[in-house]
């Protein structure tokens, strides 16, 4: 079997690996046990050093990666020039942060002295997306290696070169040997990671299935896992909401990464006063994206990742069309070769509907009209997902009352939802449980360690 690297933008194979077999999966579990057992008796310092290091690499080498996350999974070059740098500011962020974060704890009780430390927790298996093929490894492994952790990743089976390349990188920073490897393995053949008594945890970013398909074998293996799964966020524009502003931010918030993120603004709830004069606004800045190259930088839209998933997603648009939605723009594949699917926009979406009820990963734009303020946060809550959500009006305190209102991990208020090494990230109800980023993160993956003394 093998795993192949497609250029989405012209359907080209750059290159064929084969797949890791059992055995050899099994000798490098067991290396990355061995050298996690030496990288957690480094200090802080010298942990920092290396995570400095490689991003110093990520920096000078931007333009290469950005490269291959372009050519593998087709996003704009500007987009994963963009995303290589956030890279290199979580590594630095974990560099210098760790140690304050898991500095030992004084707790007053009825002992003499008492304090909670916390201790890595061994190999953390690493189960990662496409969609920013770069991003959501570094953002898991960071933390979870400076706490003291070693990382093995299972990428997603259409960027192997990006996973080949994350562990080259490690190496050209002089990290440990087997300290963070990199497996090529299918899907099938995560059951056994997680079940290898040389892993401690598991982290899976992905869609809920997966997720469903990892916790559950984790779960009978007693072992902890993190779940950052799919969402569908909703984008509740209030009736006060400035038009012009805001509907240019809808446009950034669906569109960008072809609207391939988890966090992507996936509902346009809207109150209904205002729906007309928004949708046509709307309308006009999304008939004025150039699709073309992804490397050039006066492209706005990009093929989408994989066929099979704009496949996947025409299906959805259909379906949601035969059940009343009214198209307002796209709705088809774009007449070139490559993964491109024309910018979509549906109007008079409603629950039950794909488009309402699904996740739509891909370049299209649901509007769902509410009533007033009450419905439209209503029906922001009536979805299966609870991973961010964003509320646009002029009026903070309103604002701030319906974010409180809104079950999800994140809500933005005036701005799109976004990732921000400072800030939790994580959702609720089928976005997943744990969190990642900011202190909470680095405190999923050790063991909370309570010491008493008389
Ligand atoms: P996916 O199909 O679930 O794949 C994610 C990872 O899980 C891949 O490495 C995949 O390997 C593996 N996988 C898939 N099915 C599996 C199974 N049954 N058992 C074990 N492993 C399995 O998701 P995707 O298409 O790559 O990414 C899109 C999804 O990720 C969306 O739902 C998106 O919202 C979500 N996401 C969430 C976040 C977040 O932070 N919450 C961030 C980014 C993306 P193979 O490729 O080999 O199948």
């Amino acid at each position: 079997m093998s795993i192949h690297s497609i250029n989405p933008a012209t359907g080209e194979t750059i290159h064929s690996f084969p797949v890791l077999q059992n055995h050899a999966i099994e000798s490098i579990l067991k290396s990355a046990a061995t050298a996690q057992f030496h990288w957690k008796a480094l200090d802080f310092n010298q942990r920092s050093a290396y995570f400095n290091k490689l991003a110093q690499i990520l920096r000078q080498s931007r333009d290469k990666y950005a490269h291959l996350i372009t050519e593998e999974m087709g996003k704009l070059l500007k987009e994963a020039r963009s995303e290589v740098e956030k890279c290199a500011l979580a590594c630095e962020y974990y560099a210098e942060h760790a140690a304050a974060f898991l500095a030992d704890e004084p707790i007053v009780s009825d002992a003499g002295r008492s304090y909670v430390s916390y201790q890595p927790l061994g190999v953390v298996f690493c189960i990662m997306p496409w969609n920013f093929p770069f991003w959501q490894v570094l953002r898991a492994a960071a933390p979870a290696m400076m706490a003291g952790n070693t990382v093995v990743l299972k990428h997603a089976s259409n960027v192997p070169r990006c996973s080949l390349a994350l562990e080259a990188i490690f190496r050209e920073a002089d990290f440990p040997e087997n300290t963070f490897r990199s497996v090529l393995i299918t899907s099938a053949q995560v059951e056994q990671v997680i079940a290898s008594e040389h892993i401690a945890a598991v982290t899976l970013t992905g869609s809920k299935t997966a997720g469903r398909k990892v916790a559950a074998v984790a779960g009978h293996h007693l072992k902890k896992c993190v779940l950052e799964l799919g969402g569908s966020d909703p984008f509740v524009i209030l009736a006060d909401a400035d038009i012009t502003f805001t509907a240019k931010q809808a446009v950034i918030g669906r569109f960008q990464n072809m609207g391939q993120s988890c966090i992507a603004a996936k509902r346009f709830i809207i109150v209904e006063t205002i729906a007309d004069e928004f949708i046509s606004s709307f309308k006009d800045l999304v008939s004025q994206l150039r699709y073309g190259d992804p490397k050039n930088d006066a492209t706005d839209i990009a093929p989408m990742a994989r066929t099979d998933l704009r496949a996947d997603l025409h299906k959805q648009v259909k379906r949601s069309l035969s059940m009343g939605a009214k198209l307002i723009a796209g709705g088809t594949f774009m007449q070139t070769q490559g993964a491109y699917y024309v910018p979509t926009i549906l109007d008079q979406v409603r629950p039950g509907m794909p488009a309402f009820d699904e996740e739509m990963f891909g370049p299209v734009a649901a509007f769902v009209r509410a009533r007033d303020v009450e419905d439209a946060v209503a029906l922001a809550n009536q979805t299966q997902f609870g991973l961010g959500a964003s509320i646009w009006t002029q009026n903070i305190t309103q604002g701030e009352t319906a974010a409180n209102e809104i079950q999800a991990g994140c809500t933005f208020i005036n701005g799109i939802v976004k990732s921000d090494p400072r800030l939790p990230f994580g959702g609720i109800k089928h976005s997943g449980f744990g969190r990642e980023l900011s202190y909470h993160g680095i405190r999923e993956f050790v063991n909370v360690k309570t010491t008493w003394i008389k």
